[in-house]
């Protein structure tokens, strides 16, 4: 509350002002405020990923486990990053999902990890390439696999990608996209729900996130 209150207080009285409540809104003054509105939205963002990686670290965050389809999981994920992927011209294929049995997991926190490891994808794939999601089951796992074209990973940082605060090139996640937590964050999470989170790449190539998950049942 400490923080939300403060974040909560910038986007009210900005609206007001975009409202005209305090005397007409000149262009450029809108402008401004809009850019208010988008830096109010990022920190609450980051904020948000902070509190959470902290939570789980503590080890104070409740796992919700049922029974979990994961081609619904994914669909839920995937309709959230459409647009992004349109805006990119990015091909987006999931052969193998639809069959694969159900997995023991927070639907929840299963969804929070696939958006991170799509929007991952989107953002670090170059226009026109190509996401996969595969799922292949095993007699006591399912693994899903989130595969693209884009920048690769260096093979000495596949392993630091997953701790909190690093990327690999911070130019290229540009400032109001993230602080390197989401995939300290999923990888928490998969270990939460009893899988495991790991990354696989060939530099200029592509990468490859695989999630394993105990199956059902
Ligand atoms: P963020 O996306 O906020 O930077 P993440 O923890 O999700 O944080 O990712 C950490 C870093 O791992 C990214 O900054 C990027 O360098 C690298 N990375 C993650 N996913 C991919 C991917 N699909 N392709 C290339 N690099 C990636």
């Amino acid at each position: 509350h400490e923080i939300n209150n403060p974040l909560t207080a910038i986007l009210g009285y900005s609206e007001l002002l975009e409202l005209g409540i305090h005397g007409p809104v000149t262009p450029a003054q809108r402008e401004a405020i809009s850019r208010i509105q988008r830096s109010q939205r990022h920190l609450l963002g980051l904020i948000n990923d902070v509190l959470n990686f902290a939570k789980l670290d503590a080890g104070s965050v409740r796992f919700d486990l049922a029974d979990v389809s994961l081609a619904d999981a994914v669909a839920a994920a995937e309709s959230m990053v459409a647009p992004q992927m349109a805006a990119k011209n990015l091909h987006f294929v999931l052969p193998s999902c639809e069959n694969v049995p159900a997995v023991r997991a927070d639907a929840e926190k299963l969804r929070q990890v696939l958006l991170n490891l799509l929007g991952n994808a989107v953002k670090f794939t170059d226009r026109g390439g190509e996401i996969a999601v595969t799922c292949e089951a095993g007699p006591t796992a399912v693994r899903l696999a989130v595969r693209d074209t884009g920048i690769g990973i260096p093979a000495e940082k596949l392993e630091a990608i997953f701790e909190p605060f690093v990327q690999v090139d911070r130019q290229l996640s540009r400032p109001n996209e993230g602080v390197g937590l989401g995939l300290a964050i999923s990888r928490e999470l998969a270990r939460g729900m009893g899988g495991e989170l790991t990354a696989e790449s060939v530099e200029g190539a592509g990468s490859t996130f695989t999630l394993t998950l105990p199956r059902a049942g």
